[in-house]
């Protein structure tokens, strides 16, 4: 059982993996796979969102994302300065291209259908297509898909065999359990990185897997600088501020000023999260970290190690290598879907990937790496999955800028010991399942519990 580092990083859009690269890849993936006798028949089209994706959908953009799917879009190709004008067209014409090809009747407000009521045993975030020929009595195929979180898709048969939890690809050195990763780099006398990077060049080579690498690396990076440079309001009627501009023009002034506190340099870590979780908010490109919800934590945290603390190319890979596997065992063994497991499974996530991901770009021992990441992941744990409005802002945009600043002290703590300390990171993972099966649905991404419920003046 392996998930390998371009599963877990999806190049997408925002604002939510689950709610908007899922459905999108599956409103795709329901047409491209249909027989070709049955897709040349297909004149209507509807969908019906259960659970957290009917709940919260519309804040996530599931409508849009669903739109853009039947319509044979990609949400990491995707043209996102297009996409506005792209759904209008649909409202307007009450039509779509089905993947880009003959138009056929497509009825937005119609077509896409919230079912407040049931949720499907599989997982929370269900959708049932509907393909029609003539009349929309009797369905020429139906199929119901579930978006797990960070963009990953399966259907019935798939929840059931376990690829939910990772795909039966064979590896050099597979692992399902981070004992089991430490105790291959100890017969190995190998570093942790240099066993991942193995099991990664074996998938698809040095370069294709360098070249995803840098491509991770300058989407997380360009994210960041959009962020920092675009004003104004996010969509969704919260009336929220973008605040990465005006923090970051902040910092550039005070830089190099004398008496400026210490702590402050945890305000450019700040600054790059909430850069990237505004540009998510706003529909923006970013990628999957392991989550949409939680793309800000890794690639701040990633930037102050370049900026901050001198890590260069190669200790980016390095980074990239080890916080993957650390996600992937995040979602192996619990969860990284907010729907799921509430927000520990995916700014708790992301953090102790940010925090193994620093330490081995520094130059931790494998011990330290481990213990970094579970000392993030252990100090997120139970922590609920509340967005306002169902829109992936308040609380999910500071959020991530708290989750990275944890990650660098979690990295930090861990690099003042010698990797020896109690609760395994394996532990904490089975502690966040654990936590998350216990938690009550309205913590768990449907806006009906915690801070949602908080009064907003808008
Ligand atoms: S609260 Fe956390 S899990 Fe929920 S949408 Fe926001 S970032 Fe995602």
């Amino acid at each position: 059982m392996y998930i390998s580092l371009t599963d877990l990083f999806k190049i997408g859009i925002g604002p939510s993996s689950s709610h908007t690269v899922g459905p999108m890849r599956a409103a795709r993936r329901f047409l491209v796979e249909l027989p070709a006798a049955t897709l040349e028949k297909v004149k209507r089209l509807r969908v019906e969102l259960f659970g957290s994706l009917a709940h919260t959908g519309r804040g996530h953009g599931t409508d849009v994302a669903l739109q853009l799917g039947f319509s044979g879009e990609l949400p990491d190709i995707v043209d996102t300065a297009a996409i506005p004008q792209m759904i209008a067209a649909i409202a307007n014409n009450q039509s779509l291209a089905l993947l880009g090809t003959r138009n056929i009747r497509f009825q937005p407000m119609l077509d896409i259908r919230y079912n407040l009521k049931d949720v499907l045993p599989l997982h929370s975030n269900a959708m049932t297509f509907r393909a029609f020929a003539d009349d929309m009595k009797a369905p020429i195929a139906e199929r119901t898909l579930y978006s797990i979180g960070g963009g990953f898709i399966v259907d019935e048969d798939e929840a059931f065999v376990g690829s939910p939890r990772g795909a039966e690809i064979s590896v050099p050195h597979p692992f399902a359990h981070m004992v089991e990763l430490l105790q291959r780099t100890v017969a190995q006398n190998a570093s942790m990185v240099e066993l991942l990077r193995a099991n990664e060049y074996s998938l698809r080579g040095e370069a294709e897997t360098r070249q995803f690498l840098d491509r991770v690396i300058e989407t997380f990076f360009t994210c960041i600088d959009r962020g920092i440079a675009t004003r104004g309001q996010l969509p969704g009627g919260l009336n929220v501020k973008r605040r990465a501009p005006d923090i970051h023009h902040q910092l550039i002034v005070e830089r190099g000023q004398r008496g400026t506190a210490p702590h402050k340099v945890l305000d450019w870590v700040s600054v790059y999260a909430i850069a990237v979780n505004e540009e998510n908010a706003a529909g923006g490109r970013v990628v999957t970290a392991p989550t949409n919800g939680a793309a800000g934590v890794v690639p701040a945290v990633l930037r102050y190690a370049r900026d901050f603390c001198g890590v260069g190319h190669e200790g980016m890979h390095d980074f990239l290598y080890v916080a993957a596997a650390v996600g992937a065992l995040c979602k192996m063994n619990a969860s990284i879907s907010g729907a799921e497991v509430g927000c520990q499974g995916e700014v708790g996530s992301a953090a102790a990937m940010a925090a193994a991901g620093l330490a081995a770009a520094l130059g931790a021992s494998n011990e330290q790496i481990e213990n970094a990441a579970e000392i993030a992941l252990e100090h997120h744990l139970g922590m609920t999955c509340d967005p306002i409005g169902g829109l992936v802002q308040i609380p999910c945009i500071e959020r991530n800028a708290m989750g990275a600043v944890k990650a660098i002290s979690a990295t930090s703590l861990a690099m003042r010991g010698d990797g020896t300390h109690r609760v395994s990171l394996d532990q904490a993972i089975d502690t966040m399942r654990r936590t998350g099966a216990d938690m009550q649905s309205k913590y768990k991404e449907t806006s009906q519990g915690g801070l949602a419920l908080a009064q907003v003046e808008c």
